[in-house]
């Protein structure tokens, strides 16, 4: 392990719900969620403000909307993430050649390659720190005037400690773990804080009488493999007492996204076995969203009492990121598999990763069409035929154009009508009107960029 916090890890602050909330000022410091909006759809990211009210990414949305049901419920851009998320990621490929993305909003850099990394070493000792630093905060304050939102930062001399910096300084901070001092930041920390410790194992080891990071390190590491596992006790024990040296690796082109858990006890009871699919599947589908991508092949992975492992997957027609479309793939494949011996692991999966593509918008509009098909003030609307072949599903938070009235976002739309607030990016919080969804005035439009004079995509 390197003696130098030179290991970034960048965060954007709230991502998604920032976006919104820099490109619709009538939003600024309110409540924001974002999200699938149809009946099963789940919470992508809640702006700090509607995190008060107990709203957080992962949650369901409906119950998003009873905690907080004041809030601005909005379907993603993701295109427009996707175009800010270059930009920062391009400000990060200029510190260093060592960059490697863990979703459209969070990233390690390496400080210690490249150009910035030669500038760093010919400092005297005694000035390291503070030139660490200040790369950081230059970074900080670039991101900013570039995109208009704000980046939590952690430096440490490890991957583990700097994104457990960047936590704790969220939002808009920056944490620098001085070399030396890794045990006193970790120690006090709840066992949570680690990687790998979910509520089991957390309850797990507080039956055992441990529950900050310093009382796993004090346990040993033989008590931590009797208590759960050679793997897992081994791996927490490590990184209880800061020991870490993953590199960080530049452009993983990640062709699958997967998420797996093994059992302390086998899984015999086939109704436990389907419920568990059907979390992986979500935390699988979850992690796909985060990082803004879709799959094609759904991969379910089984590991038998005796140990034989077998996967078994299905190819869907399109590339998808929805929950219930990953749940009841997972779903069908598992009843294919004979599980009366007991299961030690499952894993969900996607494979044949894509970016969103226009596939994507199809499946948003399906689930909001799901929405209003069960709702009955909003029945289908435009009987007639009229010029247009098909009338337009306005989406909460979708762009428009309005020929008189010019750029604004839907902020929703039933029985036959749209309300269109117009504001621009960086301008005041703009005035509301409502149009019939036919209005001929009224155009789907592309994002404007978050800071003017800046296109939204880089070139
Ligand atoms: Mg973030």
């Amino acid at each position: 392990m390197r003696n130098t916090p030179t290991i970034l890890h960048l965060d954007m602050d709230a991502f998604f719900a920032a976006v919104e909330q820099a490109a619709k000022p009538s939003l600024r410091g309110k409540p924001v969620v974002v999200g699938g909006l149809g009946p099963r759809g789940v919470v992508s990211t809640a702006s700090y403000e509607a995190r008060v009210y107990g709203v957080h990414s992962a949650m369901a949305m409906a119950l998003a909307r009873r905690l907080c049901p004041n809030a601005a419920y909005l379907t993603p851009r993701f295109g427009l993430y996707r175009q800010v998320s270059d930009t920062v990621m391009a400000l990060l490929h200029e510190l260093s050649p060592l960059v490697e993305p863990l979703s459209l909003d969070e990233a390690f850099v390496d400080l210690d390659a490249g150009e910035c990394g030669e500038r760093l070493r010919a400092l005297p000792e005694s000035e390291l720190l503070a030139g660490v630093r200040q790369v950081a905060e230059r970074l900080r304050a670039d991101i900013t005037a570039a995109t208009g939102l704000t980046a939590s930062v952690g430096l440490a001399s490890s991957k583990l400690l700097a994104k457990i910096g960047s936590d704790a300084a969220k939002p808009d901070g920056l944490v620098l773990i001085e070399p030396g001092t890794e045990q006193d930041f970790l120690g006090p920390k709840t066992v949570r804080t680690l990687w790998g410790v979910g509520p089991a194992t957390a309850e797990q080891l507080r039956r055992a009488g441990i529950s900050t990071v310093a009382e796993v390190a004090e346990a040993g590491e033989a008590e931590l493999v009797r208590l759960l596992g050679k793997a897992h006790g081994a791996s927490l024990y490590a990184m209880a007492t800061g020991q870490d040296d993953r590199p960080v690796v530049a452009d993983r082109d990640v062709k699958s996204i997967s998420v797996e858990d093994t059992f302390d006890v086998d899984l015999t009871d086939r109704v436990r076995v389907r419920a568990e699919v059907g979390r992986l599947a979500d935390r699988c589908a979850q992690r796909l969203r985060s990082a803004g991508r879709s799959g094609r092949t759904v991969v379910l992975k089984v590991r038998r009492y005796d140990f034989t492992t077998l996967t078994r997957s299905e190819t869907l027609r399109a590339p998808t990121d929805d929950p219930v479309v990953v749940k009841e793939t997972a779903g069908r494949l598992i009843e294919a598999v004979d599980t009366t011996g007991g299961v030690r692991l499952l894993g969900v999966g996607v494979a044949g990763l894509a970016d969103f593509t226009q596939e994507d918008l199809f499946a948003q509009v399906h689930e909001d069409a799901r929405g209003e098909a069960e709702s009955p003030d909003t029945a289908p609307v435009r009987s007639e035929p009229g010029p247009q072949p098909v009338a337009h599903l306005w989406r909460p938070g979708q762009d428009v154009t309005h020929a008189e009235y010019g750029p604004g976002w839907v902020q929703g739309s039933g029985v036959g009508r749209v309300t269109v607030r117009f504001e621009v990016p960086g301008g005041e919080p703009g005035r509301v009107r409502t149009f019939a969804v036919d209005d001929p005035l009224l155009a789907p439009s592309e994002p404007l960029p978050l800071v003017p004079g800046r296109p939204a995509e880089p070139p």
